[in-house]
């Protein structure tokens, strides 16, 4: 049963398709244009949506060989995300199912970070319910608990700042271009990760912020580079790995925290951060030192794809959870 996903929740415009839980097509555009301006413009993302929704489509179909009389439904990502972008996808992904007269699923794309550890080659092997994930993006932090494929109760989120605007923040106060997250890690290959102490957010129970630490970070700069104007460019590499151990510490302190209140051993990674090389270790880690079972997907399914949203819609497609053609789509939408 070929499934075509369609993913622009965001700045990247998707389409993959699936058979099963085998992906024969994954094809991403990623919006250069946002670079300039040091984070995602709404507008700017909408309107590039618009231009490569209709070719990218096109590309997914002509890698998978398939015509699109062969398509069986059309997945796509309701929410959450920037609804300029959410309306381009899910107006095309509407129009389509119509045109083509068949079923329309949508997907939560938070879920579908998470089910990506459920497409075939993401992972060796597939966690069994329940399972933990970490899911570390540009817009969230959270430790979820995945009872099923559709049942998954949040544990613990960020109340401010999520993981990947960390480190979005810190490389722009450290004069990196957008989005930092990629190049803080190639640096902290490098440098010291303990050469330099940031404030570690006070907060109770399962939840994160990082606003504070963000605010830390900067002060801590802006004291240095008065004593010392070129303190970032000599210190770059020890900066981005101090930055990132800091950051992937308080993850994995929580990460912890919720393994051993629940007691699931099982433990998987999603979402754009879940790319970084530290912290794929820190968790790999957590095998031998806390006898953790853990799921770390391949890259490609890591930040915004559409593979996953594919993924979820074959999931609903073998229990016929489809969607009206009227639904809206929702900036905000909860797991
Ligand atoms: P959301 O899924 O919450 O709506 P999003 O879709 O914009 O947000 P993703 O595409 O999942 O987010 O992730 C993008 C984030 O991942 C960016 O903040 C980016 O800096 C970060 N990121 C990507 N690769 C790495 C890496 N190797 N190390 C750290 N951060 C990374
Ligand atoms: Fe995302």
């Amino acid at each position: 049963n070929y499934i075509l996903a369609i993913e622009s929740s965001c700045d990247d415009t998707g389409a993959a398709i699936i058979d099963g839980n085998k992906i024969i097509s994954n094809v991403v555009a990623s919006q250069k244009i946002h670079e300039i301006y040091g984070g995602v413009v709404p507008e700017l993302a909408s309107r590039a949506h618009q231009q490569n929704i209709v070719p990218v489509v096109d590309q997914a179909l002509k890698q998978a060989n398939i015509n699109k009389e062969e398509l069986k439904a059309i997945a796509y990502t309701r929410g959450p995300g920037l609804m300029g972008s959410l309306l381009v996808g899910g107006s095309f992904a509407k129009s389509f199912s119509q045109s083509l007269d068949i079923p329309l699923i949508e997907v939560n794309h938070m879920q579908a970070h998470i089910l990506a550890n459920f497409i075939e080659d993401a992972n060796d092997e597939k966690p069994t319910f329940p399972f933990l994930c970490l899911t570390v993006s540009g817009g969230h932090t959270q430790i979820v608990k995945i009872n099923n494929y559709f049942e998954m109760e949040i544990l613990g989120e960020t109340i401010d700042d999520a993981a990947g605007e960390a480190f979005d923040k810190a490389g722009k106060i450290l004069n990196l271009p957008y989005p930092a997250g990629p190049i803080i890690d190639k640096k902290s290959k490098i440098g010291n990760p303990t050469k330099f102490k940031f404030a570690k957010p006070k907060i109770e129970g399962l939840n994160f912020s990082f606003s504070g630490f963000k605010t830390s970070i900067l002060y801590f700069i802006q004291k240095e580079v008065k004593a010392n104007p070129n303190f970032i460019e000599e210190n770059i590499d020890d900066l981005c790995a101090s930055i990132q151990h800091s950051i992937v510490n308080i993850l994995m302190e929580k990460l912890k925290k919720a393994s051993d209140e629940t007691g699931i051993k099982q433990i998987a990674i999603a979402g754009g951060v879940s790319a970084n090389s530290e912290i794929r270790q820190r968790l790999k880690d957590g095998e031998t030192e806390f006898g953790w079972k853990t799921f770390i997907p391949k890259f490609a399914y890591t930040t915004d794809n559409a593979a996953m949203i594919a993924m979820v819609g074959s999931l609903k497609f073998d229990q016929e959870l489809f969607t009206e053609n009227t639904a809206k789509s929702v900036a905000k939408y909860h797991i």
